[in-house]
């Protein structure tokens, strides 16, 4: 008697390929490469990402590098405008701004951010496009891993690194040349003159694009990513998830692309698992959401891919909601996204009319350390630093002035005339009139004011300082 086990094959889809759900050997995951409408957009998402992120920083404007935030002088250069120390409180209220803004789109649509737009995310898939371009698609890449030590493997691989340092390196000085004129910085680089601070945070960048987009990818997403976190807190049953549709997929099973699945006791998911095999972090939509579901609609792609060869409807995997899959309606306008809505708008407002009134001026006043002294006419005078800011990009002439000075004298250099944002310390004093009414220690307020136009001015107040028993 044989001691085999007769068997046949009676799969009639492609082969089940075995359910990744862990990085491979060589410690990545191995995607197969798909077409889609999401995929499409997420390249033009990525797309315009990349165009600002590598093209903003070559723009000239005035003369000089368009966005900049030149450290060395402490000043953020966007374009016209300049902004200083004292404005970025504007900064912080556009950091809340679009936190607001991840909070509302987060609550409407799950992880657009995530899958859409995230530079972690943009610059993996544009790392896995290396890979596929270097090594093959998915197969051969798992051939390639599985392979020997060789010289098609250590071309290939060469070639691959290659191109991930290349992207680096570039992401790196574009990165590095937002705080520190390019054009310059870049020239360095081609002529290897580039050392210290600005060598160091170039490679320092660099070496963190490498690991995050090439090593690590989804990993950052699920271990480091403090957005991943707690962005599942902001989902309600109204919000947007891409999602299996169980009732219509299961049970899920092979069969003739002609078998229609309502005779043979078949959902509509043929068990393909190309759903798997295109997700960049590995995971089994299947399974229900998960954390590691960075919303990419790569899944979505695949699936309706396949349900075009099977002749099936689109939207076994779709975006969804979960009251949605429960039958009932998607509710747009809820209260969260509404709150939150509402706050994005007010900020956005109050960031407008910021901006707009900032003053073109700015005045700063310390007083000198010594309390009081009596000058030559007998008459009590604190010493004063004014530090005065022409923000403009233009030469302005100033004047400067006590607000509510009866009493007092001014005393220094008032008219001044200021370079395009140019910085300039005058000592002043302030001497008391002996006539004035009223002792002691009181509030005095500095003013400095454009000399053709008094309604750009900025005002600073300190203290005066005199003796009780004058
Ligand atoms: S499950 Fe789908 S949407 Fe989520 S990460 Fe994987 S492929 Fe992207
Ligand atoms: S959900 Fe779609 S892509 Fe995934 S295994 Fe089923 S049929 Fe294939």
């Amino acid at each position: 008697m044989s001691d085999r086990i007769p068997v046949q094959l009676i799969q009639t889809f492609e082969p089940a390929p075995t359910k990744i759900k862990a990085r491979s050997t060589d410690n990545l995951i191995h995607t197969r490469s798909f077409t889609g409408l999401f995929r499409t957009l997420r390249i033009s998402g990525a797309g315009v990402l990349f165009l600002l992120f590598f093209g903003t920083v070559w723009l000239n404007w005035g003369g000089r590098q368009a966005v900049l935030w030149d450290l060395s002088e402490s000043k953020f250069h966007i374009f016209g405008a300049t902004f200083w120390p004292q404005d970025f409180i504007l900064l912080s209220a556009l950091l809340i701004i679009a936190a607001f803004g991840l909070f509302a789109i987060t609550v409407f649509a799950g992880r657009v951010w995530c899958g859409y737009t995230c530079p972690q995310s943009s610059w993996t898939w544009i790392f896995m496009w290396c890979e596929k371009i270097t090594e093959g698609e998915r197969n051969q890449r798992i051939k390639l891993q599985a392979a020997p030590w060789g010289l098609n493997k250590l071309l290939r691989r060469s070639a691959k690194h290659t191109l991930w340092l290349a992207i680096s390196l570039l992401t790196g000085l574009t990165f590095v040349g937002y705080f520190t004129p390019i054009r310059p910085l870049a020239e360095e680089l081609l002529t290897l003159q580039m050392a210290g601070v600005s060598l160091f945070w170039v490679l320092f960048f660099t070496a963190a694009t490498y690991l995050n987009a090439g090593w690590l990818r989804e990993a950052v997403c699920m271990h480091m990513c403090p957005y991943a976190r707690f962005q599942s807190v902001m989902f309600d049953k109204d919000t947007l998830t891409i999602s299996y549709d169980a009732a219509r997929g299961e049970i899920r099973g092979p069969r003739k692309r002609e078998a229609n699945p309502a005779n043979i006791g078949l959902g509509d998911c043929i068990d393909c698992q190309m759903c798997v095999q295109v997700c960049p972090t590995g995971i089994d939509i299947r399974d229900g959401l998960q954390m590691e579901c960075i919303g990419c609609a790569a899944c979505i792609d695949a699936c309706d891919s396949i349900m075009d060869k099977m002749g099936y409807a689109h939207g076994l995997i779709k975006y969804t909601s979960e009251h949605q899959l429960q039958g009932g309606k998607t509710h747009l306008l809820r209260p969260r996204l509404i709150g939150y809505t509402a706050v994005l708008l007010v900020m956005i407002g109050a960031l407008v009319v910021a901006l707009m009134q900032r003053p073109m001026v700015s005045l700063d006043v310390s007083k000198d350390r010594g309390l009081f002294r009596e000058n030559s006419a007998g008459q009590i005078e604190n010493i004063y630093s004014l530090k005065i800011i022409n923000k403009t990009q233009q030469r302005q002439d100033y004047h400067l002035s006590l607000v509510d000075g009866d009493g007092f004298i001014l005393q220094g250099k008032t008219q001044l005339s200021l370079a395009p944002g140019e910085i300039v310390d005058v000592p002043v004093s302030v001497a008391m009139l002996s006539e004035r009414p009223g002792k002691g220690s009181q509030e005095m307020t500095f003013k400095v004011a454009d000399s053709d136009e008094p309604g750009i001015y900025s005002i600073a107040k300190s203290r005066f300082v005199a003796p009780m028993n004058r």
